[in-house]
């Protein structure tokens, strides 16, 4: 639960107004940070806070209520309180604030921006148009995605967990069944493959990330309905497969 708030609070900020609403704590409402971060688990015992307490709660007819610091983290805090104005009722209610994609905080919420604080994100890679576009099926860009990162349960892989059974390829049973025999060394899907490519990609390369890098380097800027169609057979027959 403290984790929970604390990943919160990081993209949150209170403004305090009459110290009702927002946590002592647990909320960011100053530049330090959740205070339970800064004073440790100790510091609420010291400061005389109960944990649960609100920001009014540590004021008294206007001035801070806190006892003398027993500690440099207690003393840092009473210097850094005494630049804050203390709750008041004249204020209104605290109001909580949004992180925003340059760091400031505001008072919409945007899931986009909060999700790309907080997602670590991997270096792009050159097929994703190929995998994510807006006409596919969407179960169809699933599996794909699964393919061009091999991570589809294949025979090869379910071996190596410990699985048993047979490892050839169950459409052809002339190779050993992994991602890069599916797409397209195998005889069965490779026959299926040509059969679509050919009408449109003559001498069309029999593995997937040469098809996408083919696709990706040629098409991969010119939307047109036969770039998309060529995507969308890709996809088809890869999740059929
Ligand atoms: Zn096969």
């Amino acid at each position: 639960m403290l984790q929970l708030k604390h990943c919160v609070v990081d993209f949150m900020s209170c403004v305090i107004g009459n110290g009702d609403d927002a946590s002592f704590c647990y909320d960011s409402w100053k530049d330090l940070g959740p205070l339970i971060s800064f004073v440790g688990d100790n510091g609420p015992r010291q400061l005389q806070i109960h944990l649960d307490a609100h920001i009014v709660h540590a004021s008294q007819n206007g001035m801070w209520r806190m006892p003398a610091a027993r500690s440099e983290e207690a003393q840092a805090l009473q210097i850094a309180l005494s630049t804050i104005t203390p709750p008041s009722v004249d204020r209104g209610r605290d109001q909580y604030l949004w992180r925003n994609d340059s760091g400031t905080y505001v008072n919409v919420f945007s899931s986009k921006v909060i999700w790309e604080l907080i997602r670590s994100c991997s270096p792009q890679v050159s097929w994703d148009k190929i995998v994510w576009f807006k006409e596919p099926v969407p179960s169809h860009s699933f599996i794909t995605w699964l393919a061009m990162l091999s991570r589809l349960p294949t025979k090869d892989r379910l071996r190596r967990w410990g699985l048993n059974g047979a490892p050839e390829c169950v459409l052809c049973s002339g190779g050993l069944e992994t991602h890069m025999h599916l797409f397209f060394e195998c005889q069965f899907s490779s026959a299926i493959w040509n059969c679509f490519a050919s009408s449109f990609w003559p001498n069309a390369p029999l593995d997937l990330v040469s098809i996408v890098a083919w696709i990706s380097q040629n098409q991969v800027n010119h939307r047109s309905g036969p770039a998309i169609i060529i995507w969308i057979i890709l996809q088809a027959l890869v999740y059929i497969l």
